[in-house]
């Protein structure tokens, strides 16, 4: 190593590479993406909720990223970076952090294009997950209390191995990857009038807005949990400051750190960014699997339970994307013995 790969400052606090391109992804490159993830995944339903649409009055589709190999959409990303890495990089390997589905995606990918992997995990990361990411052949190494936590370990080693670290945010060929799901909503639905999305990273969200926000008329709405708001206080107070609190148990958008790249793109892209608060999420977790036998995470409920609060939605064409089906066990039975709906 003759340290090529030292860090450079970012405009985030979060470590970025000299090959993390920190140039806002466009439409166009989105449907460039398209090429690629075609060939490797299937295209994923987009259902009306017969449910969500008689309690709320308005049209709900939910879009099934569930249904992806992985049983999330971070796949799309993982796919289309790891398309189209660096001839240096596919001996050598590739790095990320993870609480549990943007591992699963690289590890995917880097099954299918023959790329080593390693997944930085917290050391109490979703045991379903990790043992997902370890049976796709990648090698994981559990580190640290949380998220960030695990992501500067990786970072560390990524300057030490010259592995190529694939951060959560900062890639645009993870988010134009991720835009493709924006696309087929594009063409299944171009008359969506609203799309609540989930934001972690906010890699989703810049998708969604470089797709159905950018082509249709369509608002698109960011939702955070109230116990986890570093993006919505980066989105409402124009600052990617660190935020203190993030005591979600809704992993996948558990994030104390805001990205610069999605943030650059939200701002300008998302109608508005919403809080819900952290019970409405297990509602919505519990209501999707007792009305309508869909398993979800909780990152997911934070959508479907911004269109469930929503009152000026009525007659309205809503999309929630189903991100993600990998959760624990124990948090769906504990969101279910709270539920006192009919199901
Ligand atoms: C990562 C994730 C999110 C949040 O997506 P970002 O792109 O990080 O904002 C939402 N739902 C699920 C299931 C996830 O894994």
């Amino acid at each position: 190593m003759d340290g090529r790969y030292e860090p450079v400052e970012s405009p985030d606090e979060t470590t970025v590479f000299p090959y993390h391109d920190l140039t806002p992804p466009t439409t166009a490159d989105a449907a460039r993406a398209r090429k690629t993830v075609s060939r490797h995944l299937p295209e994923t339903p987009l259902v009306r909720s017969e449910h969500l649409s008689a309690v709320t009055g308005a049209d709900v589709y939910l879009k099934r990223e569930d249904t992806l190999p992985t049983g999330a959409f971070k796949v799309r990303g993982g796919v289309n970076l790891l398309a189209t890495l660096d001839e240096e990089f596919r001996e050598r390997g590739v790095l990320a952090a993870s609480s549990g589905n943007h591992g699963l995606s690289i590890a995917w990918a880097g099954r299918e294009f023959g790329v080593p992997v390693t997944i930085g995990v917290p050391a109490h990361a979703n045991a379903g997950k990790v043992a997902a990411m370890e049976r796709l052949g990648a090698e994981v190494i559990r580190h640290g209390p949380d998220f960030d936590a695990a992501r500067e370990h990786v970072e560390e080693l990524a300057v030490e191995t010259g592995k190529r670290y694939v951060h959560s945010g900062n890639e645009p060929k993870l988010l134009a990857g991720v835009a493709t799901a924006g696309l087929e909503v594009v063409e299944e639905l171009p008359e969506v009038d609203r799309l609540y999305c989930p934001v972690g990273g906010g890699t989703a969200a810049v998708g969604y807005c470089l797709t159905v926000g950018a082509v249709t008329d369509a608002d698109v709405v960011g939702v955070q949990s109230a116990a986890a708001p570093a993006m919505y206080r980066a989105y409402h107070e124009d600052t990617l400051a660190p935020h203190d609190r993030m005591e979600t148990g809704a992993e996948g958008v558990a994030t104390r750190v805001p990205f610069a790249l999605p943030m650059g793109v939200l701002r300008d892209g998302l109608a508005d960014f919403t809080l819900v608060p952290e019970d409405a999420i297990g509602d919505a977790v519990a209501r999707l699997f007792a009305e309508e036998r869909i398993v979800m995470e909780g990152a997911c409920g934070t959508g479907v339970a911004a269109a469930l609060g929503a009152d000026d939605i009525a007659g309205e064409t809503v999309v929630v994307p189903v991100s993600g089906r990998n959760i624990d066990r124990a948090k769906l039975d504990a969101a279910l013995a709270e539920y006192d709906g009919e199901g």
